[in-house]
């Protein structure tokens, strides 16, 4: 830790740390002083907490980084300096002799491990954006926004860790730019957000989900799409993150729900003689912060549309507000009729303890965690299965239906099915189709 003048500058109230201006200061001295500098900058990210901040207030959300804060002090004795960015981010500057992995994986480690505030079990994950100086920079300070800019890598790219490079800057451009067109596409035209709506900016695709065992097809997944007039066609997981940071992820997710609803009510009509698909509608966490919003959007999608509610399968993912107002919540979703699913299992986010403990109609599995069987040559194919079989045997004493997502091959889906999965979303069926296309789709649907 730094010993010299360090007691002068400003620290961060809450946590101790040095701010991101004193950080600054520090480490210009240290250039000042010694000239040349070796240093391993993690920027860290303690994502999730924007749920955790807004679900369970302010109070208790001070204590949630007053604690992560401890347990990065305790982690690193030996850093050279440890900052509070801003929020939820933070800055660790280790010597170049101090080991970045050992560091890592103490790191990953911790992430792991819930918080316990007032008898509940909060849940964070970390994102880390590391940057050093085997790539030359002008000051030290260079190197805590490049591993910002690793760190805003690993969020684009979905992963826990990223190294910095330099290619990483146009990225990073992009991203903050996306953010900005994400805000006035958004926020600017909120009193409008219908009208950017309906002018297809938003689109929904649909993407089968098919029973194998009767050869029809079970439901279609909504998945956003956003056209952006310049860029194209940007991914939901670059977006809804977005969406969620810049709390406009309820009032889309609303539009969501009616826009589905409605899509899948016409489907009925052109099928009359199969029995309609439902509609399986992604939730994001931020919309069960404000639940009573959740449920009045969904009673009057179903109202207005005269869609049946057990056609509806809501679909949930990792939820660092797990608690027991999650249960009760979904509990609801169901007294109207929907059904529900735990997305994404196997990805981390989604625990054992969900499973057990949530009110669940359908559990999803990760295609992380049935990939491995699509490879004819992979290396240990009876782990792959054992794998696979043993996460559907779960569910299924659990009596909780099993869809396997991101199949994109024959052979990987006779593998699933000689396990005993039923139902299969991927690619081998369908990419994600425009709405306009579902209805053909069903028509000319047939299994083999
Ligand atoms: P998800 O809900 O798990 O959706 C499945 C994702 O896997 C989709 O990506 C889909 O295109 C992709 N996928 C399906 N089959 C295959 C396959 O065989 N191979 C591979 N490699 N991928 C496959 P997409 O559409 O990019 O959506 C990404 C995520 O964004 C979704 O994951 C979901 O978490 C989120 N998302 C999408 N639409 C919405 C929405 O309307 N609301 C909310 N809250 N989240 C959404
Ligand atoms: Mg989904
Ligand atoms: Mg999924």
């Amino acid at each position: 830790m730094l010993d010299r003048d360090v007691d002068t500058l400003q620290k961060d109230e809450l946590t101790g740390f040095l701010t991101r201006h004193s950080l600054q200061s520090a480490l210009q001295q240290l250039a000042d002083d010694n000239g040349a500098f070796k240093l391993t900058v993690f920027a860290v990210e303690v994502s999730r907490f924007g749920v955790v901040n807004s679900s369970v207030g302010p109070g208790i959300a001070d204590k949630v980084i007053a604690t992560v804060a401890k347990r990065l002090r305790k982690m690193f004795p030996t850093a050279f300096a440890i900052a509070r960015l801003h929020g939820d981010h933070f800055g660790v500057v280790f010597n170049h002799d101090n080991s970045v992995s050992e560091n890592l994986d103490h790191l990953l480690d911790f992430s792991q491990r819930p918080i316990a505030i007032r008898g509940e079990a909060i849940v964070l994950s970390v994102r880390v954006g590391i940057a050093d100086t085997q790539i030359e920079f002008e000051t030290p300070y260079d190197l805590v926004n490049a591993a910002e800019i690793a760190l805003l890598h690993s969020k684009k790219t979905m992963t826990k860790v990223s190294h910095f490079e330099k290619n990483m800057i146009n990225d990073a451009r992009t991203l903050h730019q996306l953010e900005n067109d994400l805000r006035i596409s958004l926020v600017t035209k909120a009193p409008e957000l219908h009208k950017a709506i309906s002018n297809s900016e938003f689109e929904l695709f649909y993407q089968p989900i098919v029973d194998t065992k009767t050869g029809t097809i079970h439901a279609f997944e909504a998945l956003l799409r956003w056209n952006h007039p310049k860029r194209g066609m940007v991914s939901p997981a670059v977006f809804i993150p977005l969406a969620e940071q810049i709390h406009v992820m309820s009032v889309l997710g609303n539009w969501i729900i009616r826009r589905a609803c409605a899509d899948a009510v016409s489907w009925g009509k052109s099928n009359v003689e199969n029995i309609p698909p439902s509609v399986s509608i992604n939730v994001s966490p931020i919309q069960f912060l404000e639940f009573d919003l959740l449920y009045s959007t969904l009673n009057a999608a179903i109202a207005e549309t005269g869609i049946s509610p057990q056609k509806i399968k809501i679909e949930i993912t990792e939820s660092a507000n797990f608690s027991t107002s999650m249960r009760d919540n979904l509990r609801k979703i169901k007294n109207l009729g929907c059904q529900v699913a735990l997305d994404d299992f196997g990805t981390g986010y989604s625990s054992i303890a969900q499973l057990v403990q949530l009110p669940l109609d359908y559990v999803k599995i990760d295609r992380s965690l049935v990939q491995e069987l699509e490879d004819k040559a992979s290396p240990d194919p009876a782990r792959a299965t054992k794998l696979a079989r043993s996460v559907l045997n779960l569910a299924a004493s659990l009596e909780v239906n099993s869809i396997v997502e991101g199949i994109e091959t024959p052979y990987g889906l006779n593998q699933v099915n000689l396990l005993g999965a039923e139902l299969i979303q991927g690619y081998v069926f369908s990419k994600p189709i425009p709405a306009s296309e579902v209805e053909a789709f069903i028509s000319n649907f047939k299994l083999g």
